[in-house]
């Protein structure tokens, strides 16, 4: 049987991030990936923003992995040409109840250790966004936007540089821990064993079902899954905005928010619609909860400007009662299998986080 360092499992933005940090550290590594390419699920459904860490829990692993994976990432970019733009965003407040709000947003962003947070009157961010109807906002600088793609191109030319091999429709079948090491079947085009002393579980979506099939693994340690799939619209009018417009967030989700890609080109949601198998079709009908929540920020959006556009599915590890979730990153300390790391749970912010989560990844297996 054929032996590596590291395994890991799954080619989106996290595995890719995790096998360059490894492969960098002198690890020999191998990314075995069961679709044809990097990054075609939930890395490339989503909507590319390096967020800049406001609403999460303070002193949650998100909030943590996102303001230190956002100040990483800017990095990153900024030093090898990767496109991004540090556009901004704005928090808007539509009603006097929701104005009251942007202040103890404020708060809640700065004892996550985002500092730069402005409250601006509405006349103040029509000065910036002559388009925008709002009462107040809040404007973040620190948000932006990123070609994801380039960035995970980047990722994989580095961790190959690096020495990192990549195995493509060659998915996990099942592992086993015994004696300090994990054995591992992989099926599809090429099937392999290995054998190796470091286990990582990026399989995003499927990160549960990867968990299940390791023989050793507690059984009381894996969540459980859900799926919480956010349907995007495209806009076939020229959206008059340069940042990126948010309403003050209700019980439950963002609200319906407005974001740009590197071109320019607006795009609406995430929204929040449970499902119990995975589909990535768009309704059109939910354009209609669509049009009076962005009219409340943009009153002038034509009718018939909205067009279904793609999804990107949320690795729940919460039922839909459950209002937040984290990222759940387990090593051998949490669930007593030497080697084996498992990422469960990696929804919004993991592209931000990605180079962060690498990192902790790193310090989970001593290295
Ligand atoms: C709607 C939506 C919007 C989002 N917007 C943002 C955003 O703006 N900013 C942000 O920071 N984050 C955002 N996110 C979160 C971000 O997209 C994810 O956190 C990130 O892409 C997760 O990457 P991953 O590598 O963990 O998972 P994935 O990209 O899903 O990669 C997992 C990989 O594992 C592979 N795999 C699965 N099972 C196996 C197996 N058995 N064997 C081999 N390979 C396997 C899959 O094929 C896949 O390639 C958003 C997420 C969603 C759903």
């Amino acid at each position: 049987m054929d032996r590596v360092d590291g395994v890991v499992i799954g080619a989106g933005v996290v595995g890719l991030a995790v096998a360059r940090k490894l492969a960098q550290a002198g690890r020999e590594v191998i990314v075995l990936e069961e679709a044809e390419a990097i990054g075609t699920v939930t890395s490339s459904r989503n909507s590319e923003v390096i967020h800049a860490g406001i609403y999460y829990r303070a002193g949650s692993w998100m909030a943590r992995m996102c303001v230190a994976g956002k100040h990483a990432l800017y990095r990153y970019c900024a030093e090898r040409g990767i496109p991004h733009k540090n556009c901004g965003k704005l928090i808007v407040a539509t009603s006097p109840k929701e104005t009251e709000k942007l202040q103890s947003i404020k708060a809640h962003a700065e004892a996550n250790g985002v500092l730069d947070m402005q409250l601006l009157s509405g006349e103040a961010a029509r000065a910036l966004e002559p388009a925008l109807a709002c009462d107040a906002a809040l404007l973040s600088p620190s948000t932006g936007i990123i070609d994801s793609h380039a960035y995970m191109l980047s990722l994989r030319g580095e961790a190959e540089d690096a020495g990192a091999a990549f195995a493509f429709h060659t998915p996990l079948i099942r592992a086993k821990a015994a004696n300090s090491m994990i054995e591992i079947d992989a099926g599809g085009e090429s099937p392999m064993t290995l054998q190796c002393r470091l286990f990582v579980n990026a399989a995003g979506l499927s990160a549960t079902h990867v968990a299940r099939n390791i023989d050793g693994m507690p059984l009381d340690r894996i969540p459980p899954a859900y799926l919480a799939k956010g349907n995007y619209f495209s806009c076939n009018a020229k959206a008059p905005f340069s940042r990126l417009i948010y309403p003050v967030p209700e019980p439950g989700g963002l609200g319906v928010h407005l974001t740009l890609d590197m071109a320019g080109q607006a795009r609406f949601g995430p929204d929040v619609e449970w499902i119990e198998t995975i589909d990535y079709e768009v309704d059109p009908s939910r354009a209609e909860r669509f049009y009076p929540a962005i009219r409340k920020y943009w009153p002038t959006l034509p009718d018939g400007a909205l067009m279904p556009s793609y999804s990107g599915i949320r690795p729940k590890i919460v039922p839909p009662a459950v209002a937040t979730q984290d990222f759940l990153m387990q090593g051998p300390q949490d669930h007593g299998v030497a080697g084996l790391i498992n990422l469960f749970g990696i929804e919004s912010p993991g592209l931000t986080s990605s180079l962060a989560i690498a990192d902790h990844v790193a310090e989970l297996a001593n290295i």
